[in-house]
């Protein structure tokens, strides 16, 4: 156990579980400042009932008594900024029955149900108050890839990374996200801003079918031609669905054979001519071209020319998924039209590329064990405009990990209208916003006061969120405004017809 969980569990032991065994406390957890430290008083679920599950159940049953429970219930998040809110039970399965055992537990109990995926979800909707957390860590097996025919099977805990490796050894690919350890499991089920979206379409967009366990325990397999209703919802309801997914069918696609990358490095001075540029470029590019704009900080061979923006830059990045070296360079020769190149800090131009270092990159720009407040949008506005709106916002912030950045769509520049047999509903000519990152549990306030503030100073320019990269907790109208009125008034429906109970949280309980 490593010293952080030692001292997570300690601190859990000594202030957390009463003599009575009713009281969770949360302090001296490194939980999320600015509230109050301390989290929900739920009661304990008796042994006697417990009893009643252990009997059906092959996994791991982890209560508030168990030493091992605020790493289980809380460890696993990315977001060290970690909430103060606990389950009553973690059911850590091992396959469908397991899932259904514990489903079936819960309703017979009239507790709710909460469902721990890879817990990389920023604002960690999978952790609730109270209820049952169905917790699918285990489940992290390919269970088939079918090269001849470009298909795969997989559990929902397999990572971007292991995904592409795995296929990309038989030359075979599958729109994933961008960042290494993102799991499959909620990114499947959000929507999936993907590699290669431009072509790929998002990740959602290649499940042919999903396996899932419903409200009342029931495993059923949904796809185009059965049990349509739940392909729809899970394919973009993420933390509103009312079921769990337990295998994904996918659709694979040839790995392109010449992936190649391109970044520039401009002052920070020049940024709103740069965006102009940019939205300007982007329009004639293929959408094979995944184009982006970062508000970053200088890297440090460059901190010395940038003190006057706070060691800001700018920067532009471009991605093609081509099949040869030639079709790259051709393609991507076209950002060194930019009027201001001459202008350019530090450059790479196309540098040949594999998934194994596109996720280094992001990861580098992503890392792990930091605070973070996230919230990414859609806006149909001038890039230029949006950035404009922030610029002098960012030149002010400390931390030297947060990232502000925006997806430029290429192609036709706006994405195609979305699948209406999907949940997911929410597109635009630019993806992103700010992803503020930070180290020290003494700078929350800091940086949570600024991360708000951008929110507010990007609002006038959003069309709608991501429910997977958006604060769905401190904001609950932004799950909302992840999905087109139509198809958040069917998720409802739906919901009610299948879950009429509300056995699953629905997206906004919870979480207070
Ligand atoms: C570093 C980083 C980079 C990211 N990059 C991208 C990106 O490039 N593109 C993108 O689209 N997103 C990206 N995301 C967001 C990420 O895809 C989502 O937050 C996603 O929910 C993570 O999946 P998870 O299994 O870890 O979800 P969790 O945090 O475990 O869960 C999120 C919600 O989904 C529910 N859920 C999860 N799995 C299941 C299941 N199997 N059945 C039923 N409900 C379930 C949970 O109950 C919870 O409410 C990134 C996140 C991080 C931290």
């Amino acid at each position: 156990m490593s010293e952080n969980n030692e001292i997570t569990r300690r601190s859990f032991l000594s202030k957390g579980v009463s003599a009575a065994g009713s009281l969770v406390f949360a302090s001296g957890l490194g939980l999320s400042s600015g509230k109050s430290a301390s989290a929900k008083v739920a009661p304990l679920i008796s042994s006697l009932k417990l009893d009643s599950l252990r009997g059906k159940f092959k996994g791991r049953l982890i209560t508030p008594v168990d030493p091992e429970f605020p790493v289980v219930a809380l460890g696993g998040l990315w977001n060290e900024l970690k909430p103060t809110r606990y389950p009553q039970l973690i059911a850590q399965v091992l396959d469908e029955a397991d899932v259904a055992a514990a489903i079936r537990f819960a309703r017979s109990n009239k507790l709710k149900v909460t469902v721990r995926g890879g817990g990389h979800n920023w604002c960690n909707p999978s952790v609730r108050n109270s209820g049952v957390m169905i917790d699918l860590t285990k489940m992290n097996q390919v269970i088939s890839v079918d090269k001849a025919a470009k298909k795969a099977v997989l559990q929902p805990i397999i990572s971007n990374r292991d995904v592409q490796k795995r296929l990309n050894a038989e030359g075979l690919s599958f729109p994933s996200g961008h960042c290494p350890e993102v799991k499959l499991s909620g990114y499947l089920l959000s929507g999936g801003m993907s590699w290669n979206q431009g072509v790929w379409g998002h990740g959602v967009g290649s499940v042919e079918a999903v396996e899932l366990v419903t409200a009342d325990g029931q495993l059923l397999t949904a796809s185009a031609t059965e049990n349509q209703d739940y392909f729809f919802a899970a394919r973009g309801a993420g933390p509103g669905l009312f079921a769990v997914a337990t295998r994904y069918h996918l659709k694979l696609y040839d790995l392109p054979k010449a992936i190649t990358a391109s970044s520039y490095v401009y002052p920070y001075e020049h940024l709103e001519e740069v965006a102009q540029w940019v939205s300007g470029v982007a329009g004639t590019l293929p959408p094979s071209v995944e184009l982006s704009l970062f508000m970053v900080n200088a890297p440090a061979d460059l901190a010395d020319k940038c003190k006057e923006s706070g060691g800001k830059v700018c920067m532009v990045t471009a991605t093609m998924f081509a099949d040869s070296a030639e079709e790259a360079a051709q393609t991507l020769s076209r950002l060194d039209s930019c009027p201001l190149l001459p202008y350019v800090l530090k450059s790479s131009t196309c540098e040949p590329m594999t998934f194994e270092q596109l996720f280094d990159a992001s990861g580098a720009l992503w890392p792990s064990g930091l605070r973070c407040n996230v919230d990414a949008m859609f806006s149909d506005e001038n890039l230029a405009t949006v950035v404009a709106s922030v610029k002098e916002h960012y030149k002010t912030h400390e931390s030297p990990s947060t990232v502000v950045m925006f997806a430029v769509f290429t192609g036709k520049n706006v994405p195609e209208p979305l699948d209406p047999t999907m949940a997911f509903s929410m597109t635009a000519r630019l993806y992103g916003g700010p992803w503020t990152m930070w180290k020290e549990a003494s700078a929350d306030e800091r940086n949570i006061a600024w991360h708000k503030k951008c929110v507010e100073l990007l609002s006038p320019h959003i069309k709608g969120h991501y429910v997977a990269e958006s604060d769905t907790v401190a904001n609950p109208e932004f799950s909302r405004t992840s999905y087109s009125q139509k198809n958040w008034q069917r998720l409802s429906e739906l919901r009610a017809k299948y879950d009429p109970d509300g056995v699953f949280f629905d997206y906004n309980q919870g979480l207070t």
